[in-house]
């Protein structure tokens, strides 16, 4: 699915990465790949997408080399160490929505799971100031949870408890 480059694309590394995670289920496959989803049915239980855009996007993921496609006793789709480069990308997105879209508080917030602060724009714990590696963050309902807004499903439930991110759910 590659969008024509235009002579601006190939010169901007935006853009580049814009045609890997530009789109929106793209993303969201990626922030859920963050908070423990691993496998095709859960991804499309929590996103409700369309199961052949969800088989679509996952097969982009894994030829740009952000998901690894693990074979076992079910196929799991793991972050790799370039998926996992894009957490910042991902919580700077969400503290962006919360700041503008969010009038009743974050619905989620993300904290450093060893002493429960908060994170600052710039991803460190406003407790202890340390900057927070992606496994230490725990993500949790914020404020502005709204259970009515969630899907109640096992994996809606796993991903709304308190978790730290890439803990496999279930
Ligand atoms: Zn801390």
């Amino acid at each position: 699915m590659t969008l024509p480059s235009t002579y601006a694309d190939r010169n901007c590394s935006l853009a580049r990465a814009l045609e890997v995670v530009g789109e929106r289920w793209t993303l969201l496959i990626v922030r859920d790949a963050f908070f423990g989803v691993r496998r095709f049915g859960d991804f499309a239980t929590q996103l409700k997408i369309p199961r052949a855009v969800l088989a679509d996007r996952l097969k982009l993921l894994v030829r740009e080399g952000v998901l690894s496609r693990e074979e076992g006793p079910a196929v799991e789709y793991r972050l790799t160490p370039k998926g996992v480069e894009l957490w910042p990308v991902v919580r700077a997105m969400m503290t962006w929505g919360d700041a503008f879209y969010s009038p009743g508080g974050a619905p989620r917030s993300i904290r450093h799971d060893h002493d429960g602060g908060l994170l600052d724009p710039g991803g460190r714990c406003e407790r202890c100031g340390e900057p927070v590696p992606v496994a230490e963050t725990r993500v949790e309902p914020g404020p502005g949870f709204d259970a009515a807004d969630e899907g109640h499903d096992p994996v809606s439930d796993a991903i709304n408890t308190p978790r730290r991110l890439l803990d496999p759910i279930g």
